[in-house]
């Protein structure tokens, strides 16, 4: 799948509609759902995913279940990432999303984020530091 930046922005968007609808029938759910995530990967792949927000900060960000979507399917190389608000707002990840996509692939590094106005980074440009490159000492057992 060739896709560009306006596509995948309309995916990440697309893919908080249902989640949306569900969370307004919900007091406690104000921000499930309110972001979505759609990647695409090395081989031309689409996957998307959602936010889920509940109390005491239980939960996870549109990112990752897009990740899960996208390694149930047997994939790990992202070319292109975008998560956005249900009303098109592109936001940054994350610092846990930006190690999650570097953890999941270090291939990933290339990874083409989209910033938002227009803007796009790498993942290398977003994690310029290796934390595990420098973790040479073994657990203790
Ligand atoms: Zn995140």
């Amino acid at each position: 799948m060739d896709i560009d930046e306006a596509d995948l922005l309309k995916h990440a968007v697309a893919a908080t509609v249902k989640a949306r609808q569900v969370a307004q029938t919900r007091k406690d759910w104000e921000f499930m759902g309110y972001v979505g995530a759609a990647l695409v990967t090395d081989r031309g792949n689409l996957y998307t995913g959602i936010n889920v927000s509940v109390y005491c900060g239980i939960g996870f960000c549109a990112e990752h279940s897009a990740v899960a979507e996208m390694i149930k399917q047997g994939e790990t190389k992202i070319r292109k990432i975008v998560a956005a608000t249900a009303q098109g707002a592109v936001l940054p990840p994350c610092g846990r999303c930006r190690e999650l996509l570097y953890q999941v692939d270090e291939a990933n590094l290339d990874t083409v984020v989209m910033m938002g106005n227009g803007a796009t980074q790498t993942l290398k440009e977003l994690l310029p530091h290796n934390w595990q490159k420098q973790f040479d000492k073994p657990l203790a057992r």
